[in-house]
């Protein structure tokens, strides 16, 4: 996958594509990200890319010429990547939606700063607006960080095994079960017996159980677009009675 990042501030991209999964994805092949100064594109002697916002108020808004000069370059390279703007006004990143990014030629995401970008951006040029949730960043760095993760452990490939993405919480609507590892016992913290008792539909039992009981608890709104077998939905039934302690 192609990702390019716009942005007045690339230096913050040092170091997180240099380790881990994204530098490995890169490293096979699997992840080309170029990073792309904003502030190259602005065609006046001070390499201005900002002004103060028509109608008044607090702070500057990105200008449009820069950016769109950005676009129109990266774009010549990449004709068939999705234009990405994040913002706070988005639609808000889910693992269904990594899930359709995934399956993209390539990403070209934009990172606001400011008050935000003049709107003739995402007119002309931007196909999908992204918000990483309901809470505002000061730029739209970390925001694409967040989404360029996301979605590139989902690419074929990227992960050892491509079940380490299928079980993760929110594949199956769900939140994931507890995890354990060794040593067997941790100050007076036991690993549930199960876990150690080598009876495989026990294990798979019991992971299904604690993966609903803390969706319940957690985040009960999943369980209603869950898809519940008569087992599962006859223990959340359980543990609506019994606020969460059901066996
Ligand atoms: N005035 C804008 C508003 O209220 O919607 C917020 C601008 S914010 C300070 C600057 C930039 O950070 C945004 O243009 C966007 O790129 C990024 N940003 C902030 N919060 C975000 C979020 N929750 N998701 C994605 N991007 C975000």
């Amino acid at each position: 996958m192609n990702v390019d990042l716009l942005t007045l501030f690339p230096g913050m991209f040092q170091g997180a594509f240099s380790e881990s999964i994204l530098k490995h994805a890169a490293d096979r092949g699997l992840l080309d990200v170029r990073i792309h100064n904003i502030r190259d594109f602005a065609s006046d002697k001070h390499r201005v890319t900002d002004d103060y916002p028509y109608g008044g108020g607090v702070g500057m808004v990105m200008k449009v010429e820069p950016l769109a000069a950005c676009i129109e370059y990266v774009r010549k390279d990449r004709p068939a990547s999705t234009v990405i703007l994040t913002t706070p006004r988005g639609k808000t990143l889910n693992q269904g939606m990594a899930r359709e990014l995934a399956q993209e030629d390539g990403l070209i995401i934009i990172c606001g700063r400011y008050e935000g970008i003049d709107e003739r951006v995402r007119d002309l040029f931007v196909d999908r607006e992204i918000s990483i949730g309901d809470f505002v960043l000061t730029g739209g760095e970390f925001a694409s960080l967040v989404l360029v993760d996301a979605v590139t452990r989902l690419i074929p490939g990227v992960l050892g095994s491509d079940e380490s993405a299928e079980d993760d919480s929110f594949s199956n609507g769900l939140l994931e079960y507890p995890q354990y590892t060794r040593p067997p016992e941790f100050r007076g913290l036991a690993v549930p017996p199960v876990l150690l008792s080598g009876n495989n539909r026990e294990i798979a039992r019991w992971r299904r159980r604690e993966s609903l009981r803390r969706t319940f608890l957690v985040r009960p709104e999943l369980l209603e677009a869950a898809c519940l077998t008569a087992e599962d939905a006859s223990y959340v039934k359980e543990l609506r009675s019994c606020g969460g302690n059901a066996d």
